[in-house]
């Protein structure tokens, strides 16, 4: 038998629960959205690991931003289960996810059915619908079950990564899938609806590949498990817009029929943040940060004296590692184009025995000259600066929204997860750059940088500059995800009716 959710029946409530998985990326586009919705006037509750929220609370901006303007706005934290000298990062991330995932329902659960936690001696009402990080699938649905409380997914991936990743145990039903080995790479994938003569099994999550396979295949089939879950979601809420991804929607809301597409969500927190602040006269900025990393401005200044379009900025997000060799070939690759440089290099980026070994003169006489290296950068800013002329990216869904948005070109260079299908879109479908996946060759990266910002630089300059008034027309008035996020939250409120 289902617990209450609302013992009592008390009055209609409008308060969202928000749940992202700890990673940066995660909680950035899920923030984004919290922000819209208690714009709208909703009581948002953003649950997140204790960790994560410390992080957040000592480099970003929220810890003052968020209470001076939403005051139905609260955060509440849980622990991961790991020691504070943990290092959560990079190689170890996966560990991380393992303890968080089997510490936090039981706190979720608390949390949602103490009086004192959420209704704050009521002053707020109960919690009347979860917003759940899809990758945590299966979590919040069966405590939407347990609870009778209404679950909404959000994916924070592309809808064509999500549905490519729905569409896995059809592929591994009809032999397509596992990847075996090389001479498999290119083979094309058949009836994946709305991608047709596109995705190559390279193109796939590179868990799919039976080199990356790991013991008991527990990241596949994780993958495969939770993607399903959401069928169990009473909507899906998703980070992108119907212009970029149009034929693919059409087949996922055959299964979804509650599919909103919000997105881009930064862009479209900006845009709903300065129309706010025009008719309220507020002061509120309109560009947010959510980062948990110290941020190293010193790039902008950098970036100010740079010639405009002449620098390409690199960065490979919040979780990627390299091992040295890989590090050296791509400094190579960069030195040898000739052209300016912003590289990210977080930390704990380089990994494996070497990881600080000696670097050869020649690269850091040509950094001295034409490049510039911080250990985490304003991104946003960084893109939408009038120096920056492309983007070598691992591909990230965060990252891609934000280039696509800057109207910014791509070389991507993806690692795993949802990258490998979004640099195959953003090459070959959207034509806003090149891929230049599995390859770690300093000559490939050479000629990319020079086709990108010199010989093709008109072609992907139309193609980029299309795509990002696009992207702009979604979130204004008007647009698409605009008018989806308006009725996703009269959707909220139909739940606590
Ligand atoms: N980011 C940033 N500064 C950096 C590198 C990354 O602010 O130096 C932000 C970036 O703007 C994006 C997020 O980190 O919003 C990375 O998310 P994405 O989905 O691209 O990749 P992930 O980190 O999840 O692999």
């Amino acid at each position: 038998e289902k617990a209450e959710a609302n013992p009592g029946g008390a009055a209609a409530s409008n308060h969202v629960l928000i749940f992202p998985c700890p990673l940066q990326g995660h909680v950035n586009a899920m923030l984004k959205l919290a922000e819209l919705l208690a714009l709208s006037d909703l009581h948002v509750t953003f649950l997140n690991s204790d960790y994560i929220h410390y992080r957040l609370m000592t480099f970003s901006d929220l810890q003052t931003r968020i209470p001076a303007t939403y005051p139905k706005f609260q955060f509440k934290t849980i622990s991961d289960g790991l020691p504070p000298q943990h290092p959560r990062s990079g190689d170890k991330t996966i560990e991380m996810l393992n303890s968080f995932t089997s510490h936090c329902k039981t706190h979720l659960r608390e949390i949602l059915v103490s009086d004192d936690v959420l209704s704050e001696n009521c002053k707020k009402p109960r919690v009347n619908c979860i917003i759940g990080d899809g990758m945590l699938g299966s979590l919040t649905a069966d405590i939407g079950d347990e609870l009778g409380m209404p679950v909404i997914h959000f994916r924070t991936i592309s809808a064509s990564c999500f549905w490519a990743n729905f569409s896995l145990p059809k592929f591994y039903e009809s032999g397509q899938l596992p990847i075996r080995g090389e001479e498999d790479m290119d083979r094309i994938l058949g009836d994946l609806e709305g991608m047709e003569n596109l995705v190559r099994c390279r193109d796939l999550p590179s868990f799919c590949r039976e080199s990356e396979r790991d013991e008991s295949n527990g990241s596949l089939s994780t993958l495969i498990f939770e993607t399903q879950q959401s069928l169990r979601a009473r909507a899906l809420i998703l980070n992108t817009f119907e212009d970029l991804e149009g034929p693919v929607l059409s087949h996922i809301r055959l299964r979804f029929p509650k599919a909103y597409t919000l997105g881009p969500l930064h862009a479209h927190l900006n845009s709903r943040i300065s129309k706010a602040s025009k008719t309220t006269s507020s002061k509120q900025s309109s560009t947010t940060t959510n980062t948990l990393w110290e941020v190293d401005r010193s790039c902008m200044t950098w970036l100010d004296a740079q010639p405009p379009k002449s620098v390409l900025y690199v960065s490979f997000g919040s979780i990627a590692w390299i091992s040295r060799q890989q590090l050296l070939e791509i400094w190579h690759g960069l030195v040898n184009s000739n052209k300016r440089f912003l590289w990210v290099i977080r930390p704990d980026m380089v990994v494996g025995k070497d990881a600080d070994g000696d670097t050869p003169v020649e690269l850091l006489e040509g950094t001295k000259e034409r490049g510039f290296m911080v250990g985490w950068a304003p991104q946003e800013e960084v893109l939408a600066h009038q120096a920056v002329a492309g983007f070598m990216t691992h591909s990230g869904w965060n990252s891609t929204l934000e280039s696509i948005v800057a109207g910014v070109p791509m070389i991507c260079w993806p690692f795993f997860g949802d990258q490998q299908i979004n640099s195959r879109f953003v090459s070959h479908v959207w034509k806003l750059g090149m891929d230049m996946k599995d390859v770690s060759d300093r000559k490939v990266l050479e000629k990319m940088i020079n086709d990108l910002m010199v010989d093709n630089r008109e072609e992907f300059t139309k193609s980029t500059d299309e795509i990002a008034n696009l992207a702009m027309k979604a979130v204004r008035e008007g647009g698409s995800s605009y008018s989806n996020l308006d009725t996703l939250i009269e959707y909220i409120k139909s739940t606590s009716e």
